[in-house]
């Protein structure tokens, strides 16, 4: 938070230059369902840590965190300091005509769009969290029950409710075959034989969510599971095979418990897929071969990336999170929240007096005047000047 000195150059040797970080003033927070605790509670502890004041606007989908939100901050946080919005929409729509200082929202690239227009009509600043569909590519060169196990476990998290979950994966027929066992056996082991009486698996958050998943277990062919039960909003871990680029499923985000495969011959085939489409929120890379991770790595773009790993980055504040093109703008966690909410002000404080020293500067300008100008801004400067 303290102010950051910075280097100077010799005409600016006398005076104090700084960073100095400062309140935006009044922030918008507006959260998604999936994580409703976390995504409007770490964006607000990095706002007010800022020095913000925050209107915070939780999922009205995620009904239940919304309404605890609302009763229980009140009782811990100084009132002047923030006020918790409820509403949908047509709520949240309202709330946008006014002007904020600063605009963060995590939710889909859809209502990005909409949260982005509302912002620019007062120039406001925005970070945008956003979705889409995070490409998974698997090498032929790897250990199929390691690559089954870890990625069971982060497409199945929170019933692949997850913006950084895989959304698909990219691989060889060969891989398929080999993976497709290892998947079963991981699904079964992390569980059990009956998934739906896993205390480790949860539900569909709506019935518009899960109909929306049900009618992609049309896609392709389920290989691995494809049950579901209406009544509890229950969608069994589901891998789909055979699925062709065009259908419903490879098109949206898919935000639940069912794994795509696709099929590619090469790498350089699955990297020109993963760049044919719209940059990701995340991008995943399992092999045992590190020139394979490292090429993926350094032919593509992504918010962010895991080698042989799922999204256990998230556990490091060390580094951020956001997404790049389609998939967001801005970033934060840790510091990097501090940073989003802040304003870093230039700061150049001079003597009042030592006046005989800026005559160098002032008209009428001649050849001595501009040399000694060029060698006291040395490398400091732009060299337009
Ligand atoms: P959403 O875009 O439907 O809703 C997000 C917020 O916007 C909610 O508070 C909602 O009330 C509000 N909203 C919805 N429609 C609106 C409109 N027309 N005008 C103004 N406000 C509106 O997203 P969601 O369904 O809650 O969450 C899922 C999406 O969020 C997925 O795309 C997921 O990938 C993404 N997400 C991203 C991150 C990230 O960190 N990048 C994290 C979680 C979720």
């Amino acid at each position: 938070m303290k102010d950051e000195p910075v280097a100077k150059n010799l005409l600016t040797q006398m005076g104090s230059a700084f960073i100095r970080k400062e309140p935006f003033g009044l922030a918008l927070i507006i959260g998604p369902w999936n994580y409703p605790v976390n995504l409007t509670l770490v964006p607000l502890v990095g706002a007010l840590a800022a020095g913000n004041c925050v209107v915070l606007k939780p999922s009205e989908i995620s009904k239940s965190t919304e309404k605890v939100l609302a009763e229980v901050l009140p009782q811990y946080l100084d009132q002047s300091c923030f006020a918790v919005v409820l509403g949908g929409p047509q709520e949240t729509g309202r709330l946008l005509e006014h002007k904020f200082d600063y605009i963060f929202f995590t939710g889909s690239p859809r209502v990005g769009r909409i949260v982005m227009s509302a912002a620019a009509k007062h120039l406001t600043p925005v970070t945008l969290e956003l979705g889409g569909k995070n490409p998974c590519y698997v090498d032929d060169d790897c250990d199929p029950q390691t690559v089954a196990n870890r990625v069971t476990w982060f497409r199945y998290f929170n019933t692949g409710q997850t913006c950084v979950a895989p959304d698909y994966v990219l691989c060889s027929p060969d891989t398929q075959e080999r993976l497709l066992p290892a998947l079963q056996s991981s699904i079964t082991r992390f569980y059990g034989e009956d998934p739906r009486s896993s205390p480790s698996l949860g539900r569909i958050i709506n019935q518009k969510h899960f109909q929306r998943l049900r009618g992609l277990l049309g896609c392709g062919r389920v290989a691995i599971g494809g049950q579901s039960d209406e009544s509890e909003r229950y969608i069994a871990p589901t891998v789909l095979v055979d699925v062709e680029e065009t259908e419903p499923v490879m098109q949206e985000e898919i935000f639940g418990p069912i794994l795509p495969i696709v099929n590619v011959r090469s790498l350089d085939e699955a990297i020109d897929f993963i760049n044919r489409r719209e940059k990701p929120l995340a991008l995943y890379a399992f092999s045992n071969n590190k020139q394979v991770v490292n090429q993926i790595l350094d032919r593509t773009s992504s918010g962010s990336f895991g080698g042989n790993e799922g999204f256990i980055y998230l556990t490091l504040t060390s580094l951020p999170l956001g997404g790049v093109g389609n998939s967001g703008m801005g970033r934060y966690h840790g510091k990097f929240s501090f940073d989003t909410f802040s304003h870093h002000r230039a700061c150049l404080l001079s003597h009042p007096g030592l006046e005989k020293l800026n005559e160098i500067r002032y008209p009428p300008y001649t050849n001595s005047k501009e040399q000694l100008v060029s060698w006291a801004l040395g490398s400091q400067s732009c060299t337009l000047l």
